[in-house]
């Protein structure tokens, strides 16, 4: 088998990128889609399009997976008789739970595959780029095999042998992110309603989104248990988030967002922690 050689599985954008990359870097391409006229931009590019699950998975060694989820890749694979998957690494780059994640590692196991779980840190276009990282978790020596094949798409951080971890890293990011940039629209929101607009606003909310000083600040301190108010405390978060949801709600924008921050304030302070810092909400939002 040619070792510049790699399956594909999913050709939404993130696993068209992942074909193309691959393309790029000269390997052999065998590509399956549910809906297959996905696949014709890449066959015109040289990708091979398996006619059946089964021949995309005996294809190669090495078989990438970019699905919407962990549901779309069992309805794919048990298209294909089980023998399929025996000694297969599959590398399975679709986002879900880590529960899911580990239950997937242990079914294809059942089956004689492994399973590396990715969790892609960038969008399709900084697939190949420098810089652009995915979260990896599984067997070292799986990853170790394949990972010239694995550096085509993305730099490798392989957290630990845990299928799961890798889909944990993802979420938690994922958790940061979102919130994050909702916080941001909904700041935009209140800019607009204020007739301010997204390029005006914009050097502000870059200096105000580099939250680096405060991570590397309290990440020290909650690691040694350290939640003393002595920068910030939970009731001046109070008094401030009560302005933020008086500013937006006088501004016409739902405030339901801010309001969640401020609630979530409250039950800290009714906890007893207004004295402490905020990251003293780690032990109320842990239940
Ligand atoms: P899409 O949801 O657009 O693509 C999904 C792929 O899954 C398609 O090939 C689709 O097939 C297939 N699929 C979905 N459900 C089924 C099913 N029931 N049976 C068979 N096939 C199914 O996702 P993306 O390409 O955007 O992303 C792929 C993965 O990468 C996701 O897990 C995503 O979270 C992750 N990711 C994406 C990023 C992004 O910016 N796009 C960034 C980082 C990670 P069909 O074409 O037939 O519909």
């Amino acid at each position: 088998m040619n070792t510049k050689s790699v399956t594909v599985i999913g050709l939404g954008p993130m696993g068209q990128a992942m074909a193309d990359a691959y393309l790029d870097g000269g390997y052999e391409v065998t590509v399956w889609n549910r809906t297959a006229a996905r696949a014709d931009r890449l066959v015109a590019r040289g990708a091979r399009r398996a006619p059946t699950v089964e021949a995309a998975l005996t294809a190669n060694d090495l078989v990438v997976l970019s699905l919407t989820d962990y549901d779309a890749m069992y309805a794919i694979l048990e298209q294909a008789p089980s023998a399929a998957l025996a000694g297969r690494t599959v590398a399975n780059l679709t986002s879900d739970t880590p529960e899911k994640a580990r239950q997937a590692a242990a079914w294809l196991a059942e089956r004689g595959a492994v399973q590396i779980t990715g969790g892609v840190q960038v969008p399709p276009p900084g697939i190949g780029k420098p810089g652009a990282t995915t979260y990896y978790s599984g067997p070292e020596d799986a990853i170790e095999a394949h990972r010239p094949a694995l550096e085509v798409l993305t730099e490798i951080d392989h957290l630990g042998e845990d299928p799961g971890l890798a889909a944990l890293f993802y979420q938690i990011g994922m958790d940061m992110f979102w919130t994050g940039i909702l916080s941001y629209v909904h700041a935009q929101a209140v800019a607009e309603a204020n007739g301010i607009s997204a390029e005006r606003f914009l050097p502000n909310a870059v200096k105000t989104m580099d939250f680096r000083y405060f991570l590397e600040f309290y990440a020290p301190r909650i690691a040694a248990g350290n939640h003393e108010g002595d920068v910030d405390r939970l009731a001046m978060g109070v008094a401030s988030m009560e302005h933020v949801l008086h500013t937006v709600e006088a501004s016409g924008v739902d405030g339901s967002l801010p309001a969640a921050v401020l609630d979530v304030f409250r039950r800290g302070v009714a906890a007893g922690h207004g004295q402490d810092s905020l990251t003293s909400l780690i032990k109320v939002l842990k239940r």
